[in-house]
This record gives C-alpha cells, sequence and structure tokens, in this order.
C-alpha cells in the first residue's frame, strides 16, 4: 500500500502514518502485515522487511494471540473497532513491551466502495506503549513510590518503637509494659470473678551461668527459657521477662490450680543445649492468685502490678528456701502478723524519736595483739521494754521497706564514729565495721550514700568495712551485684558475714570483690571439740588466705579458742574475750587501757 500526498493540502499522510505518535500496522484480511510505520519499527526492533508479509500474530505472546483472535478479529468483524485493549507487543529480542492497542477496520466511504478492493477487509492497528511515560508521570510516579514508600517505613518505624516499648528484644517475650498492656486487654474479655494466677519466675544461680558459660551463652539459656514459658500461650498464659534473669507469667488459673507451677518449673529444668553442651538451670517460682471482681471497680493493671509484686516476695523465699522450688504468696494476716505490724509502727516511731543507737564491738589483730577496730552493732533502747538487740527487731524492719532507713541511719552514725576514732592524725587508724542487709544491698543509692560519707567525714575508705550475709551475695540481683562493685571501686572494704551458716560457699568468693571473711561462731564453738567444725575454720582461713582476704573468726569466748585459731593463721578475733559490744561512750577508755 502507497500513500499519495493529499491533492487539497499540504498534508503529507505517508508522513502522518510513519512518524505518527503511536505504532501502526496495517494487515490484510488474511492477517498478513501489509504495512508498519516507523515508530513500531523503532518500538519493535525489527526491520520493515522482517515483517512484511507475516502474520500479525507473531507480534504477539501466545496469550495475547488467542485474545486477538478469539475476540479483536471478531468485534472488529462486527462493529469495525476495538479501543484500547491491554496487550504485549513482542519486540524482535523477545523482549515484551506493555502497550495500548486500538484497532480499526479501513473502510472508503460508502460511494468510493469497491467489493473487489482489498481495503475492504483492511484492518490498522495503534499501538500505544504503556511503559513509556512522560518525565513529569516519572516523576509523579516515583515521588508517589517514594511516599509509600517512606509510609511504610513510616509504620515500620512505628512498629519497631511499638515491639521495642512492649517487647523484650532478647527472647521477644513481653516486656513489664507490654504484659500490663495485654493484662488490661484480657482483664475485659475475662467474665467477672475470674480466678487468675501470676508466677515470678527467677533463674537460680544465673550469674554463675553467665559466668561459665560467657555472655552469648547467658543469652542463648534465656531464649531457651523464654521458648518454653511461650509453648504456654497456648493455655491461655501470657509471659513476659521483667528482668535479666526473671519472668512473669500470667493467666486465667489453670484447672490444676496454683500447681501448674510444678509443670512450668519442671519445663523449665529439661536439659537445654548451648553449643553442644547440656545444661540445666532450675528456677525459683512465686505464685499469687487473685479473683477479677468488676464491681470492685478496681483497675485491673493495679490488681495486677500488686499480684507481681506479691508473687516476688513469693519467688525470693522460694530462693531463701533452697531454689528449684515454688511457694504461693500468703496474704492469710494472722495474729503474728498482727503483732509484726503493730512492732513496725513502733520502730517508725523509734525512729523518729532517735531510740536506736549503735554499740561497737572490738576486734583483736592476733599478730600485733593490738586492737584492729570495731564492729557496730544497733540497739533499741525501748523506753517501756528496756534495751532490744536486733535479734527483736531487724527480721521485721527487713520485711518492710523501712530497712533502708534503718540501715542509713546505721551507716551515717557509725562512719562519723569512725571518723571520730581516727581524729588523731597520727593515732593508729581504726576500722568500723557496718552491718548490711540483704535487702539494702538491692537500694541502687547505696554504694552513692556510703561514698557521700566517706567523704563528707574525710575517711580513708579503707576503715569501712561493710558486712553482707552469704543470702545478700546470692539474691541473683544485678543491682546489689553492681552496689558492691561501686563500693568495691570507691575503696570502701566488703566482708561476707556468718559465713559457713549460708548457701554461697566458696564458689561464690572468687566472683565478688570481697576482702574479708568472718567465720561465724558457732563454727568457732566447736574448735577443737568437734572435727568437722575444726576442719571447716581451717578450710575457711585457708581458701580466704588463698584469694587474698583476712580472716575475722567471730564469737570467741575462750582462750582455747583464740590460741587455735592464732595458730591456724586467722587474722582477727571477736568476742566476749576480748570484749563484749561498747557504748560508744566507753571506747575511749577500752583504747586507753593497757
Ligand atoms: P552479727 O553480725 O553476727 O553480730 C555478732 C553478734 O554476735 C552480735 O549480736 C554480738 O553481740 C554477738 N557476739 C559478739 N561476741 C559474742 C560472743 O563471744 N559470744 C556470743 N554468744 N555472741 C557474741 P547482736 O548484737 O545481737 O547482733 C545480732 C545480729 O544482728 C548481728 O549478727 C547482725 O546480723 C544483726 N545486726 C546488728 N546490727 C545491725 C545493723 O546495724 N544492721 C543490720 N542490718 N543488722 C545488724
Ligand atoms: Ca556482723
Ligand atoms: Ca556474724
Amino acid at each position: 500500500m502507497t500513500m499519495q500526498p493529499d491533492a487539497r493540502g499540504a498534508i503529507d499522510y505517508e508522513l502522518v502514518f510513519r512518524s505518527g505518535p503511536g505504532g501502526l500496522v496495517v494487515t490484510d484480511s488474511e492477517n498478513s502485515i501489509i504495512e508498519v510505520n516507523d515508530r513500531l519499527l523503532l518500538w519493535s526492533g525489527f526491520a520493515r522487511e522482517d515483517l512484511i508479509g507475516t502474520s500479525f500474530a507473531r507480534l504477539l505472546p501466545p496469550a495475547d494471540r488467542i485474545l486477538f483472535s478469539a475476540r479483536i478479529l471478531p468485534l472488529l468483524h462486527l462493529e469495525g473497532e476495538v479501543m484500547d485493549m491491554s496487550l504485549t507487543l513482542l519486540g524482535k529480542d523477545r523482549t515484551a513491551r506493555a502497550a495500548h492497542m486500538s484497532a480499526a477496520r479501513l473502510s472508503r466511504a460508502p460511494e468510493d466502495a469497491d467489493p473487489d478492493s482489498s481495503a475492504a477487509s483492511q484492518n490498522l492497528f495503534v499501538f500505544v506503549p504503556r511503559r513509556e511515560r512522560s518525565a513529569d508521570e516519572e516523576n509523579m510516579i516515583r515521588a508517589i513510590m517514594q511516599a509509600e514508600r517512606s509510609d511504610a517505613l513510616r509504620r515500620e518505624a512505628e512498629l519497631d518503637l511499638e515491639q521495642a516499648a512492649h517487647y523484650d528484644a532478647l527472647t521477644s517475650l513481653f516486656n513489664r509494659s507490654g504484659l500490663l498492656t495485654r493484662i488490661i486487654e484480657l482483664a475485659d474479655d475475662l467474665p467477672p470473678l475470674s480466678e487468675f494466677s501470676t508466677f515470678v519466675l527467677g533463674l537460680d544461680h544465673f550469674r554463675v551461668v553467665n559466668g561459665s558459660l560467657g555472655r552469648a551463652g547467658g543469652d542463648q539459656v534465656l531464649r531457651a527459657v523464654a521458648e518454653r514459658l511461650m509453648t504456654l500461650s497456648a493455655v491461655g498464659f501470657l509471659a513476659a521477662r521483667v528482668g535479666d534473669d526473671e519472668f512473669v507469667v500470667v493467666g486465667r488459673t489453670h484447672p490444676r490450680g496454683v500447681a501448674f507451677a510444678e509443670t512450668i518449673l519442671e519445663s523449665i529444668s529439661a536439659p537445654i543445649l548451648v553449643d553442644e553442651l547440656e545444661i540445666v538451670v532450675t528456677a525459683s517460682l512465686g505464685a499469687s492468685v487473685a479473683r477479677l471482681d468488676s464491681s470492685e471497680r478496681i483497675q485491673p493493671a493495679s490488681i495486677a502490678e500488686t499480684q507481681m509484686r506479691q508473687a516476688t516476695t513469693a519467688m525470693y523465699e522460694a530462693k531463701a528456701s533452697g531454689r528449684n522450688r515454688w511457694k504461693l504468696f500468703s496474704s492469710v494476716i494472722d495474729d503474728s502478723t498482727i503483732d509484726e505490724i503493730r512492732l513496725l509502727g513502733e520502730i517508725r516511731a523509734a525512729l523518729a524519736d532517735d531510740q536506736f543507737r549503735l554499740d561497737y564491738q572490738p576486734q583483736l589483730d592476733l599478730a600485733t595483739g593490738e586492737l584492729h577496730g570495731y564492729e557496730a552493732l544497733l540497739r533499741w533502747d525501748h523506753p517501756d521494754r528496756g534495751v532490744i538487740g536486733p535479734a527483736g527487731f531487724i527480721a521485721v524492719t527487713e520485711k518492710s521497706g523501712l530497712i533502708n532507713q534503718m540501715g542509713a541511719w546505721a551507716c551515717r552514725t557509725a562512719i562519723e564514729q569512725c571518723a571520730l576514732l581516727n581524729r588523731e592524725p597520727d593515732a593508729r587508724p581504726v576500722t568500723v565495721s557496718i552491718n548490711v542487709s540483704a535487702r539494702q544491698l538491692g537500694d541502687p543509692r547505696l554504694a552513692e550514700m556510703v561514698g557521700a560519707l566517706v567523704r563528707d567525714n574525710r575517711l580513708d575508705p579503707a576503715l569501712i568495712t561493710l558486712e553482707i550475709t552469704e543470702t545478700g551475695l546470692i539474691t541473683d540481683s544485678p543491682r546489689a551485684h553492681r552496689n558492691l562493685e561501686l563500693l568495691h571501686e570507691q575503696g570502701v572494704r566488703l566482708a561476707i558475714d556468718d559465713f559457713g551458716t549460708g548457701h554461697a560457699g566458696f564458689a561464690y568468693l572468687k566472683d565478688f570483690p570481697v576482702d574479708e571473711l568472718k567465720i561465724d561462731g558457732s563454727f568457732v564453738a566447736g574448735l577443737g571439740v568437734s572435727v568437722e567444725d575444726t576442719a571447716i575454720v581451717t578450710s575457711c582461713i585457708d581458701v580466704a588466705h588463698a584469694l587474698g582476704m583476712r580472716v575475722v573468726a567471730e564469737g570467741v569466748e575462750t582462750r582455747a579458742q583464740l590460741d587455735r585459731l592464732a595458730e591456724l593463721g586467722c587474722d582477727l578475733i571477736q568476742g566476749y574475750l576480748y570484749s563484749k559490744p561498747l557504748h560508744r561512750d566507753a571506747m575511749q577508755s577500752f583504747m586507753s587501757e593497757p
């Protein structure tokens, strides 16, 4: 087919065909290509001679060939045109280009109609590529895509934040706040008066696990424990990690009741594989049970917090009574509890009223035969009942938060006393030891407070020793450990009190910055009498010396005990033999005695 310029004007129709804005193909009645324009050749990569005389279908992939014969050709035949179909144009190199296609049957005006003319059944196909977008379009699309992407990024960031706010990064369990949020949602779904159980778990000796496996190994253990707790969600429990090695499990009380705690403990103590090493970790568990009483309109979150606190108390009881066991928090208030509450009120008033004092028990240096220092011991000058020793009030005070206040008072008083004793610059230095309860070690301000007191009194920190019981050491509390480290860094000495009566044993000693070991009086009493006690005292002294610690023997009442201790190389002794605890006014005369 050729086209002649139209006589009516200067329009070059061939030029229009060749370089119009679409790819154009003309086919005959057999659907063979009889003409293509330059733009189509450009897009398809074919040369004109590749296409002329060949089937139009070769420009389409198989799926579109079906569309062509089944739909496009019948439509052209019936209606004379096909508008804006989405097709794929197959290029010479077989690359597929998405295109819009319109087609029309080419027919002359009726007066020109020549039934014999082949033009009667010619079709014109117009392709416009779908992918070739304008720069503006491209920019717009890019902008939209970018907006979508940053939207997705924002959503992702929001999810990350939500993740960090509510989940524990190491184990993917809930964290404390995530757990509380879920409990509130859960409480809404529970029927009123539902009973639910809260379990708080502390891994036993996790510090030791961490120490022997390394941080990464410790993390593996935590993740393994978390996975086991996660499976409890199958029975409707929520699990969270709320501290380094502390987990909480909460849910509607199991049909087995709180004894479900045993199932939890069993699942944890199954061996864990860490770097092909089988590790068994155990946990101590505290349980607490509460009823959700919607009529009382108590916030589920505050119930949950109380439950967690109570379960934590029970967990510490479980630890103290030997670990790898569970205890139910008991809120039953019996007579003795009422007595305790009354006593606590009295102690609080006595603190405000300055009824407490410290007595000081001298310690003898066996090598020099001279006074080494004093241990400060609390006394309560009760207005009605006379002098009360620590046995009458320390335990109750420790159960309440009041021990922090009492301990702070004791620290301040003892440190000031120590400064007073060391007032003479040329005199031999005298030490003061202060008893610190396990609970105080958990007070993050302890190290700071002691440091400030030592500085304010311009005292050599090495003259102050803090006595901690073994229980204080083995709480596994990272905060207690941090306190000990900070105190040690400040130069304050640390002693283990009542050594041998707790659960710590020698293994713990090398993990803590301990300077002094105090052998409990009960072993000293058996010196030379009981083979076992004698062996314990002997090995305490040997091990302590091997670890560079000094040894104090407590409760020394006889000359025989003193001689034996001197023989064994004990550094210091303290006991009625040398001196009973002294009132602070009696110290000066004790020191000036020959
Ligand atoms: P502890 O630290 O083991 O103190 C030694 C206890 O043994 C003192 O009893 C002391 O009076 C007594 N003792 C000293 N020499 C002898 C002796 O030769 N024979 C006998 N049988 N006993 C002797 P105390 O003063 O009744 O203190 C009892 C416990 O109260 C202390 O045991 C200590 O754990 C605690 N405690 C005392 N003061 C404080 C304090 O300021 N804070 C805290 N948290 N606890 C304190
Ligand atoms: Ca002590
Ligand atoms: Ca002691």
